[in-house]
């Protein structure tokens, strides 16, 4: 199948590109305060970058984004045994997860805005995993500069399920330096502690005399330094989100000072994944610009990481006649 790219337009000459190979957001041109377009996510000029080894710029992750511990877990009695491909861990659905596989794509309009709609067939047995899986990837972008994100699958076996868009956002404009004095708001009072290879230990803990409470807005470069010792080398963690009852919600609020550009997150996931790009080496992206360590920002609506392995977190376990379906919009207003 053909590799295409697709642009779905916004409000207020907002608009994005997304192409077919990953699901991945190329591009995503916002209007900062004075209404000057910027491009606010890190990515490449042409699919040769996307196609080498690259951190999930922009892209979907699945059947399980995140990590499972060991790259092992039991369902129904049953073990199974992924790929290794993150330090003793299996990372965001495997050696070549959805973020590598080139989806049918259609382009549209619904009441909301211009669409792009992807699907994929996940085999039973592909990079382990139990079950054939069909997913569907809505993209609607809005007049209002929502940019929604529609994620929905069905399986013939159990199986575990957990998708979410790796976008790495520079609300400054992708390559214009570091996101420290990024401002971020957090709707999570808890967070998930994990071992020295990023895998919860299980405990829910309080953000509370933590750098991980963004309860209040606070620059994500305050407390940062506490955390730049391995392994995380900055924020890459999942958070807790105060919403539990998949209704869906605001999440996140992030704020850059000077260009005074707003990015809010909504989901009905339970939980978020921030990630300030902390393994990020200096890499070239679009228009020559090097994008550099904490040059962006992850917010990655998701399950918690490892649940197949916890049974204390809410379960990921997909089964047949059930519908996954979860919603999370990036929004920029104004
Ligand atoms: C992970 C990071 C990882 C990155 C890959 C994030 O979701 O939490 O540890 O390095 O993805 O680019």
């Amino acid at each position: 199948m053909a590799v295409k790219q697709y642009t779905l337009n916004g409000g207020r000459g907002a608009f994005c590109k997304i192409i077919n190979y990953g699901g991945i957001v190329t591009e995503l041109h916002v209007p900062d305060k004075n209404g000057k377009l910027d491009d606010v996510v890190l990515g490449f000029d042409d699919l040769a970058g996307y196609l080498g080894p690259q951190p999930y710029f922009g892209a979907i992750c699945g059947r399980f984004a995140n990590r499972i511990a060991k790259g092992k877990f039991t369902l129904d009695g049953k073990a199974y045994s992924l790929a290794i491909n993150n330090g003793p861990n299996a990372l965001h659905g495997g050696l070549k997860g959805f973020d590598k596989v080139v989806w049918r794509s259609t382009q549209g309009h619904s009441k909301n805005g211009e669409t792009l709609k992807l699907e994929y067939t996940s085999a039973d047995g592909e990079e382990g995993y139990p079950g054939k899986l069909k997913v569907t990837i809505f993209y609607t972008f809005t007049p209002l500069n929502d940019l929604c994100i529609d994620y929905l699958a069905a399986t013939d076996k159990a199986t575990p399920v957990n998708l979410t868009n790796h976008s790495y956002f520079n609300l400054a404009g992708a390559g214009s330096g570091d996101v420290l004095s990024h401002e971020l708001m957090l709707n999570a009072a808890n967070y998930t502690p994990t071992d020295d290879t990023l895998i919860p230990t299980g405990e829910i803990k309080s953000v509370k005399g933590t750098p991980f409470d963004f309860t209040s807005p606070k620059a994500i470069g305050r407390d940062i330094e506490q955390l730049y010792a391995q392994p995380h080398r900055g924020y890459d963690h999942n958070f807790v989100l105060n919403n539990q009852n998949k209704e869906f919600a605001m999440i996140a609020r992030v704020t850059e000072p000077n260009s005074g550009r707003v990015m809010e997150v909504m989901t009905n996931e339970p939980g978020v994944q921030l990630y300030t790009a902390n393994f990020l080496g200096d890499t070239q992206g679009k228009a020559g610009k090097i994008y550099k360590q904490y040059g962006a920002l992850c917010l990655e609506t998701q399950h918690y990481p490892d649940s197949v392995n916890h049974p204390n977190f809410p379960s990921v376990i997909l089964r047949p006649g059930e519908e996954y379906r979860t919603t999370t919009i990036y929004r920029f207003p104004k």
